[in-house]
């Protein structure tokens, strides 16, 4: 029987095939001049397809992460339904490696839902709650591979498994999408841990669509 091991979440960009001059000739389409010279790098219209959220044009194109992070957020990130395909690993045809997930600054939560507030604990009890911590993770990772060695099915064994294991999945979106995702994500509103990833797709995203980035975060962070 092995121990748990404690790892951070990630994304990295897989592929992307989108960019700021894709948006400009659909959206030009509609007045048949698609095949304009792109001279002025699109941020005109771009802002203005923006502001006016005119969000269309914004569908052509895809990006494909690669999320490594707790069941916990890839749950909060796949409420995401429109403009979004997902793949994950199995718990039922692959047996769950030891990772889980080795967690952000324990905190205390007060007020009420939608206006908690948040403060670091401090002093002694930050290491109290992370040795709770760990001590139910080893608890629940002994219990599954026990589980597995008396001949239970993996797809039954994971059931003792905690909301910290962590999971895989790639997910494509279009640049619409994704702006959407990253409205409600990438703000201090969202829990960090899924807001951290999301500041990591943003800046994935700026470097492949930099006046479309900049047009989003001009316009609030509102999705067109
Ligand atoms: C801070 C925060 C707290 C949250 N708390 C909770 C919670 O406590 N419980 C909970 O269940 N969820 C919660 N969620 C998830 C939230 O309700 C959404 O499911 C999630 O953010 C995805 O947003 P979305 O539906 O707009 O996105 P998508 O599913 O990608 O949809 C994009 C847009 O398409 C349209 N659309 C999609 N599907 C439909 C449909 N069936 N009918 C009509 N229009 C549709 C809507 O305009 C929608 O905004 C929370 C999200 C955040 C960011």
């Amino acid at each position: 029987v092995s121990s748990p091991v404690f790892i951070d979440s990630g994304v990295t960009l897989v592929e992307s095939n989108a960019s700021d001059e894709m948006v400009v000739r659909a959206a030009r389409v509609s007045t048949g001049s698609a095949a304009k010279p792109f001279e002025d790098g699109g941020a005109q219209l771009i802002g203005y397809l923006m502001r006016e959220r005119h969000g269309s044009p914004f569908e052509h194109g895809m990006f494909t992460f690669h999320v490594t992070a707790p069941l916990f957020v890839a749950a909060q990130w796949m409420r995401h339904r429109a403009g979004h395909s997902y793949n994950m690993e199995s718990g039922r045809y692959s047996e769950a490696g030891p990772e889980f997930y080795a967690g952000t600054a324990w905190r205390t939560q007060t007020g009420k839902p939608g206006h908690y507030e948040f403060k670091f604990l401090d002093g002694p009890a930050v290491q109290v709650a992370e040795r709770i911590y760990r001590e139910s993770v080893t608890a629940a990772w002994t219990a599954y591979q026990n589980l597995l060695l008396r001949g239970v099915a993996k797809e039954q064994a994971r059931m003792v498994l905690p909301e910290s294991k962590m999971t895989s999945f790639y997910w494509t979106c279009n640049p619409r999408s994704l702006m959407h995702f990253l409205s409600l994500r990438a703000t201090l509103a969202a829990q960090t841990d899924i807001a951290t990833l999301a500041f990591d797709v943003f800046d994935a995203f700026a470097n492949v669509m930099p006046v479309t980035a900049r047009e989003f975060i001009i316009n609030s962070q509102v999705a067109p």
